[in-house]
């Protein structure tokens, strides 16, 4: 079996960490959430007050920031600066201002070395936006997942309800669409489907059927 990057990319809340965690799982692979690493250094900038309209501000900032991963009874969580900031970094909060910090070359560069530096061995599923173009443009299998905006409101609602996380659902749908315009439209880096993607729409797919497919796709390229 040979050792292969699964690489998953999609518009806000359509499934995403949800099918790279089964894939994860399944394969025995690592998992890496490279939007919490964007959400945590959004986090270090509204709780040191980083103005981050200040290229120069930015850049010292970043040299303070340590992001890791740790496995927690059996969940996957992030730590910025050595700190459990895995509930924090879902606040509205921090969605609210995520997607502008992430519009910024400097965090990029930074989040991407270490990303690539993750799947060096291979052996991983990584969602995010920009991750079977610039990430791992050399991904075995790509994955640009879909679904209808109203699906993708109310999975992140009950998300967040399950963390104990209160926001409306209009606000939340509006928060989805925003990023999406800015994510989509940004000039380093824009969430789009890489030309070799596989497109997956899981708007009627329960987690179990997206799963199948995305297991049958990446048994297909382990194949040596
Ligand atoms: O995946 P999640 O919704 O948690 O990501 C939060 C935000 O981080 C996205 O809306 C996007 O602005 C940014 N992001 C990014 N590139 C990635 C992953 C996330 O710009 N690879």
């Amino acid at each position: 079996m040979k050792r292969i990057i699964v690489a998953i990319d999609g518009l806000s809340s359509c499934g995403k960490s949800t099918l790279a965690k089964g894939l994860a799982k399944s394969l025995h692979y690592a998992y890496l959430d490279t939007g919490a690493m964007y959400r945590a250094v959004t986090l270090y900038f509204i709780d040191n007050q980083v103005d981050y309209n200040d290229p120069a501000a930015v850049e010292d900032a970043l040299k303070h920031i340590e992001i890791h991963f740790e496995r927690v009874e059996g969940q996957n969580r992030t730590f910025l600066n050595g700190v459990d900031v895995e509930r924090k970094i879902r606040e509205m909060r921090v969605s609210e201002h995520v997607s502008p910090v992430s519009t910024i070359s400097a965090v990029r560069r930074a989040m991407v070395m270490q990303q690539q530096a993750m799947g060096a061995r291979r052996s991983l599923v990584a969602d995010g936006r920009d991750i079977g173009t610039v990430v791992f443009p050399d991904a075995e299998l790509k994955i640009f997942l879909t679904a209808d905006a109203d699906v993708r409101t109310s999975r992140r609602h009950l998300e967040l309800a399950a963390k104990g996380i209160d926001a409306e659902w209009d606000e939340i749908k509006k928060n989805l669409e925003e990023r999406d315009r800015i994510d989509s439209n940004r000039a380093d880096s824009p969430l789009r489907k890489a030309d070799d993607a596989v497109v997956i729409d899981n708007t009627l797919l329960s987690e179990e059927q997206q799963l199948e497919k995305a297991l049958a796709l990446a048994s297909d390229r382990m194949k040596v």
